[in-house]
């Protein structure tokens, strides 16, 4: 099972961070070890001291393809969840500054919390979608999903043109504005709507 991932394809997070706007979607991926399932405690790793959390929705993938067109790019996924994307800032920062790839950032032990999955027609209208993290019971980042630079459909027709989606892989797909650091202690809860995704704590 492989895990894709956006990045900035929200622009308030764009601009909070400083970066370009892209003409295509960001991609990068994180190895399956970094899932964090069950509400499993994370723990802190002592090579950086900047984990920052960047909440995310994230689709699973629910039949093979490749060179999916847009059209028929919602018939290739059909579960939806939220999982948080962990990103140690301080060595992707340094990574950035030498041009250098991203991977140890974000694809480190339990860097990709995940919550269960629903089927997708249990939320109205995916393409308009209201989720939020909340860190000690406060509201820290708030996304909506219609305020994506590129959209679902979009996102799995590009990324088929250049792996083949299998049955299972999931898509973090991108996160809205409000990132920031986490601390050993933090309870960090997610929600998409009204319903409570995920629930874990920062060890
Ligand atoms: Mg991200």
């Amino acid at each position: 099972m492989n895990i894709y991932a956006i990045g900035r394809n929200y622009v308030e997070h764009i601009e909070e961070l400083n970066n370009e706007r892209p003409d295509e979607p960001v991609i990068f991926t994180k190895p399956d070890t970094a899932l964090l399932r069950n509400n499993d405690d994370f723990y802190y790793p002592s090579f950086t001291n900047d984990i920052h959390h960047e909440v995310e929705v994230v689709l699973q993938i629910g039949k093979k393809g490749k060179n999916i067109s847009e059209k028929f790019a919602h018939k290739y996924y059909d579960q939806i969840g939220l999982g948080i994307d962990f990103t140690a800032r301080d060595l992707q920062t340094k990574a950035k500054e030498k041009r250098l790839p991203w991977a140890i950032s974000k694809g480190f032990h339990g860097a990709a919390p995940i919550s269960n999955f629903f089927p997708i027609q249990k939320f109205d209208e995916i393409n308009n979608l209201n989720f939020h993290l909340e860190i000690n019971n406060e509201i820290r980042q708030k996304g909506n999903t219609s305020l994506m630079l590129f959209n679902f459909d979009y996102i799995v027709s590009y990324l088929s043109r250049f792996f083949t989606l299998k049955k299972g892989d999931y898509i973090y797909t991108g996160t809205p504005k409000g990132v920031g650091p986490v601390i050993i202690g933090d309870v960090l809860t997610g929600y998409i709507e009204d319903t409570k995704m995920f629930e874990f704590e920062v060890k």
